[in-house]
Parts: C-alpha cells; structure tokens; sequence
C-alpha cells in the first residue's frame, strides 16, 4: 500500500470502497486532508472507563461490558432492557422507553458494549436511554474508548452506509496512525510565537482526540483564528480596494450653508453627534470615498448627523440620496427635513410608494438632470428610471434591513460616491469587525441630554386588565401610546392575539371612549399617513400598530409602549420598538405582556428586556442568546460561515487577526513569511465570492 498523505483519496483507506466513498464524497470529502477538516460537534469523555462495581450513582460514566441478556419488559410502562456485565461480574441495567421497535432487533447475547450515561440506582445500577456503542473488538476498545472521542455530525446519507461518529472515528484513527506526512502550517513560526497559539499539526490531532477538555478548545482557537484570519484578510483587502478607488470630489472647508443649518436646529449637538460630525467631514476631505458606519443606539441622533453629511455634499454641488427601510420613516424624514434645508435652498424630494408612479418617474427624472439635491426614499430609489447626474453621497438608514445587493445597487448610481451607513441596531465590536470590517465605524456613545431612563416592565396576559386601566388614567393626563402586535390577523392555527381583533375588543370595552387609531402594514399609504399624522398632532391617544412602527418613528409625545406577545419577539426587537418612547423630557413606560407558555429562553429574554436598557449589552445578549446568524442579518451579508469561532468570545482571537491581516496586505511586507502568508491566504480566498458588506 503506498503512503498515506493529505491528498490520497478517502475510497482507498481500507475500510473504505466506493460506497462508503461516494457518500463522503457528496459532502465534499475526497482526500484525506478533507477528512481531517470533518470536525466534531462535541466529545464524549471515555479515558476512565469505571468497573461496574464501582460506579457512583449520579455521576456521568461510560461502561464497557458485555450483553448478557436483553429483551421487552411490560411493566408499569413498557420498556426495552439490556443487562450488560464486565469484569467485575457486576452487572447494569440500559433501560429505553421509546424505540423500543428498533431495540428488539439491535442487540445479540455475548456482545460487547459501550454505554454512556448517568447512572441511577432501581434495586440495581441502571442508565436510562444511554448513548451506545458497539465494539468488535479489542482494538475497538483503543479507538472509542480510553480517551476522549469525538462525536462527528451525523447525516442520513452517511449513517446509512455505516459512517456513523463510530464509522468516522475509525477512519480518522487510522489516518491520524498513518500519515506520513507533518501537516503543513501556513502560519510561519515566528508568528505563531507572536500569537500564542499552537501548530497546525497539533491542533488537527487535538481537535479530533484531545488530550484533555482543555487541549481540545486550545486546538479550537488555533483553527479559529484561522477562520478569523482568512475573514479579515477578505474584508481588508476589499477595504484597501474601496481606499484604492479616488473619488473625483474634491471639498470646500464647510461654509455657510452648513452654519446657518446648525443655527436653525432647536437643539445643540451632542458630544457624540459632534464627533461623529467631524470624523465624517475629515473623511469628505480625503481623496478616497467615505465607507463609514454609523452606529449609536435608537434615539441618539443619528439622523441630523446625516443630514449634515448630506448637506456638505450638496454644499460642494453633489447629489444625496438617502434611503431607509420603510415607507413611515421616509416619509418622517422628509417631513421632519424638507422645510428647514429648502429654506437653505436645498432642493429635497421624496421618493416612496406613497408617491403616485407618474411623480415618482418625474422625480427620477430631476434627479438625473440635477434638480434634486437631496432624495429620501425607499428602496424605489435602486430603480432603473432613478438616476443621478452627479451622485456623491449615499446614505443608508437601518442598513441591516437592506440586502447587500440593494446597497450596492444604489451606490453604482453615482461613480465612487460616499457612503454613510447606518444602524440603530447597535453591533457587537466583534460582529463589526468581522461583518462590516471594511467600514470604518463612528459610534454615538451618548443621548440627548435630559431624556429619563425609560422604565421597564413585563406583565402575564392575565393581568393585562391593570394595563388598560393604568392607560385610562394616562391618557386623562394627557399621555399618548403605543400597542404593538406581532402579526395583524389571527391565521387558524394561531393562538396570538391579533391587531385588528383586538382594536374591537379594546375600543368597545377596556378602551371605550379613548382615541384610538391603527396603522399595519396592509394598509393604503394614504390611510396609514393620516393615522400617523393625527397621533402626531395628539389627536390619537393610543396607536395601535404592527411592527411597522419598529424603525426610526420619531414622536416626541408618545411615552409609553405596550407590547403584546412580548415573548414572541427577539431582544434586539424589542429594545428597538423601545426605542419609540424614551424622546422627549417626561418619564417613559415600556410594558411587555407576556401569554403562556413562556419558554424558558423568552423567559430569560424578558428578564434581560426589563433589567438593561443600554443598547450595545442588549446587542451583546442577543448575539447570546440567538447566535450572530439570527441577528441583523448576517446571513445575507456573503460572509463565509464561522465553524469555530465564537464571536464574543474569541474577541481576542478576531483582533490578533485582524491585525495579522492587516500586516500581511500592507502592500510591501518586506519579510517573506508574510509574503508566504499572502499568497495562502490569496490563494485560499481566491474561490469565494467577495465580500461586499458595506456595498
Ligand atoms: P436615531 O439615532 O434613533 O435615528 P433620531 O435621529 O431619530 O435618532 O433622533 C431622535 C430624536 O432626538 C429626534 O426627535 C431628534 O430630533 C432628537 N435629537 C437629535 N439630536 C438631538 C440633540 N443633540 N439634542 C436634543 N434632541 C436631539
Ligand atoms: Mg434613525
């Protein structure tokens, strides 16, 4: 048989053969190298393999013994049993009550087993439903037994022609055995010393055998920041493409223009507002385009932040575009800005479904021949009969909400434009590096002076009465509401209550006579507008919505929210809807109403929901509880999947490679492990999609 390297083919380890090959292969496992990529999802701990006699009750053991007798008992509960001895001639109950079908065919007298469980204790030693094993012999023992074993993803596809963890484990052991070949470290060792982080060759050993718990999560890192480093050499070097790009703008110091804008606002910026102000104007100063992200929680100001990048855009006689997810908030923002920048003689449009198709065509229009200087808009905007004479700034408002597509679309309008996006959304650094690390990122650490700390509560359905009750009395005092629904109509399986039932119910009962208003997603533009104007005006005390309402609504008046199916809804969600209230000087009132059954983990969330009211330790939470690819988005954004890493906690590991990367794309590394490194990690990234995150 010839050697064993990383490039033989798995069909030819023996044992192997084209069935078992052609199953690897549909998962993409060919070579030997690919099967050493195979990792475990998690370890079972056998290196002390305990006698019968003595096991502890209560503790986590794996038995290795063997099938006495076994068979269907029906007693208080049916149930299928396995007496299994060892050495020590003591024996073991394995007890299963469900299976029990499978079981009676599973098991042959004489045979020798590796059961793993907790032990109990029924007038004899017992494990209920442990997990199994078989061996057939003696060297089985070395292979799952006597040290820790990896416990590998399990497929249909691959459990059916025997490649069970067990089946994976035995081709695994015997290449770890043969390779006659030093798996090679793209990392040079210098720097491996700078990181602190152990060979490739090491952690492939320990990632599947570890020696210990211990070893096996240092093998995890190593491999981790391998991810990590490949990731940030993406996005580095996209970032370095977009710095390549020279923009053809060219800026005056900021005039009159932006001034008398500051002049006329009824408010002074914040420290935050201001920073962020600057960091941006330095960036319109460059000759590279602007690729910025800005962040800061709901409420912090970031919308004349924006504006006031616009406006030095248009100062130096470019066109803006800014575009936000929904229809409200466009039309807030066109609202809210249109009088005081067209008394600066900026010329402002708004661009949405609420405007009639034949205006939207002749806005499209002004655009391309320059009579627009600044356009709010929904995604209307990425239309083909939407063009620009002279496109420089492009500002996306809840950008997580947006595809990468529809981000870059909007930016091919213009050639090299700036960008400024923006989330309310507040990032984990680690998810910003990793998912927007071709952005710089301002943050807004603070909120306008004199808003109180929102209160927060959460409440069980069937107290729900003391909730109208306390809104009663509110609205006497002149307070206006929100009441948010997860969904609008009850579907026929659906136990939530739903928004337009429940307006009935509320306004012809626990509500009567108060003014209550409805707003959701289906309804016409026009009708939804009118809503939202008279809550604005206060003719409505209580606006009962949809999440429609989630992002960027802006009235000052309303103080208090109350969300039905609390336990429904994600905790950056909520903490974003929070967001509504909170905006002018009087104290404000969140009250989530939770409906049973509450599982444990929304059960958690609300607690978290009701105790923090800080937007980046809810982020931070949330990335928790739900796992970065539930949460803004990442799956759209065309990065590659994380196996190992673990945002959050190998933020270590993310910055040491993010500034590895970074030395290694600096354009001359001078020193030839790095250049080595280059070329890996150009080569290794060369297949992949590029990342686009920021458009
Ligand atoms: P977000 O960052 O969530 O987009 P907005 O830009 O909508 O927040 O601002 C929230 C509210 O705060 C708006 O009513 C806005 O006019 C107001 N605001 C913004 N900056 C200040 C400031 N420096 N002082 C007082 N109020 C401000
Ligand atoms: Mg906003």
């Amino acid at each position: 048989m010839p050697e064993l390297t990383l490039n033989s083919p798995l069909q030819y380890l023996k044992g192997v053969g084209p069935r078992k090959g052609a199953a690897l292969a549909d998962y993409g496992l060919h070579t030997v190298h690919d099967l050493l990529g195979y990792l475990p999802r998690r370890y079972l701990d056998r290196r002390s393999i305990p006698k019968i006699s003595q096991l502890r009750i209560g503790e986590t053991a794996t038995i290795i013994g063997t099938v006495r007798a076994h068979g269907l008992l029906y007693g208080r509960k049916k149930r299928y049993e396995v007496i299994l001895s060892d050495d020590s001639e003591h024996h073991i109950t394995l007890v299963w009550f469900a299976g029990l079908k499978f079981f009676a065919k599973a098991f042959k007298k004489g045979q020798l087993l590796a059961a793993t469980g907790t032990v109990a204790f029924y007038g004899g030693y017992q494990i209920v439903h442990p997990e199994l094993e078989r061996l057939d012999d003696v060297s089985d023992r070395l292979i799952h037994a006597g040290r820790i074993v990896p416990v590998y993803p399990q497929t249909a596809e691959l459990t059916s022609v025997g490649l069970t963890s067990r089946g994976i484990r035995t081709l695994t052991t015997a290449i770890l055995d043969q390779l006659a070949e030093p798996i090679p470290d793209y990392l040079p060792p210098e720097l491996l010393g700078d990181v602190q982080l152990p060979s490739s060759e090491w952690a492939t050993r320990q990632i599947h055998y570890p020696d210990s718990e211990d070893s096996a999560e240092r093998a995890r890192r190593r491999l981790a920041f391998d991810e990590l480093l490949l990731l940030q050499f993406q996005v580095l070097g996209n970032k370095r493409y977009k710095q390549q790009a020279t923009r053809k703008h060219h800026y005056r110091p900021p005039g009159e223009m932006l001034r008398q804008f500051r002049a006329g606002l009824p408010f002074q910026f914040t420290e935050g507002q201001k920073k962020a102000i600057k960091e941006i104007f330095t960036d319109l100063t460059q000759p590279h385009p602007m690729a910025r992200l800005l962040q800061g929680d709901v409420g912090c100001g970031k919308t004349v932040v924006a504006i006031s990048a616009a406006l030095y855009a248009v100062e130096n006689k470019f066109q803006a575009a800014l575009m936000a997810p929904t229809e409200i908030l466009v039309d807030q923002h066109y609202r809210n800005w249109e009088p005081p920048l067209s008394k600066l003689g900026v010329r402002v449009a708004l661009l949405s479904s609420v405007v009639p198709p034949a205006k939207r065509k002749q806005i499209g229009a002004a655009c391309a021949s320059g009579e627009i200087d600044l356009v709010f808009g929904t995604h209307a905007l990425i239309y083909e009969y939407v063009q620009f004479a002279r496109l420089g700034m492009v500002i996306i408002d809840e950008q997580h909400r947006f595809g990468v597509e529809q981000r870059a679309q909007l930016h091919a309008k213009g050639e090299n434009p700036d960008l400024l996006v923006m989330t309310a959304t507040p990032i984990p650094r680690t998810l910003a590096l990793t998912l927007y690390g071709d952005l710089d990122i301002t943050t807004i650490p603070d909120l306008p002076p004199g808003r109180l700390p929102i209160r927060t509560a959460w409440r069980l359905a069937e107290t729900r009465d003391k909730v109208w009750e306390y809104l009663r009395q509110e609205f006497v005092k002149g307070a206006q509401a929100y009441l948010v629904y997860p969904v609008i109509e009850k579907s026929e399986n659906s136990e939530l209550t739903d928004l337009t039932a429940a307006f009935e119910e509320l306004t012809s009962g626990p509500l009567a006579g108060c003014r209550v208003g409805m707003v959701h997603g289906r309804m016409k533009p026009k009708e939804r507008e009118a809503v939202l104007a008279k809550f604005r005006d206060k003719q409505i005390d209580l606006l009962m919505a949809t999440t429609v309402i989630e992002v960027g609504l802006d009235n000052p008046g309303a103080t208090i929210m109350v969300i039905e199916h609390a336990e429904r809804f994600g905790l950056a969600q909520l903490h974003q809807l929070r967001g509504r209230v909170g905006r002018g000087a009087r104290q404000s009132m969140v009250v989530g109403i939770a409906h049973e059954p509450i599982s444990e983990i929304a059960g958690k969330r609300l607690e978290y929901f009701a105790a923090h009211s800080d937007g980046f330790t809810i982020a931070e939470a949330d990335l928790e509880l739900r796992g970065p690819g539930e949460i803004l988005g990442v799956r759209q954004s065309g990065l590659p999947e994380l196996r190992l890493a673990r945002l959050g906690a190998d933020n270590d590991l993310l910055e040491m490679a993010r500034s590895l990367a970074a030395r290694v794309i600096e354009p001359n590394p001078g020193d030839n492990g790095l250049r080595r490194l280059y070329k890996y990690l150009d080569t290794a990234t060369r297949s992949r999609e590029t990342v686009t995150a920021g458009g």
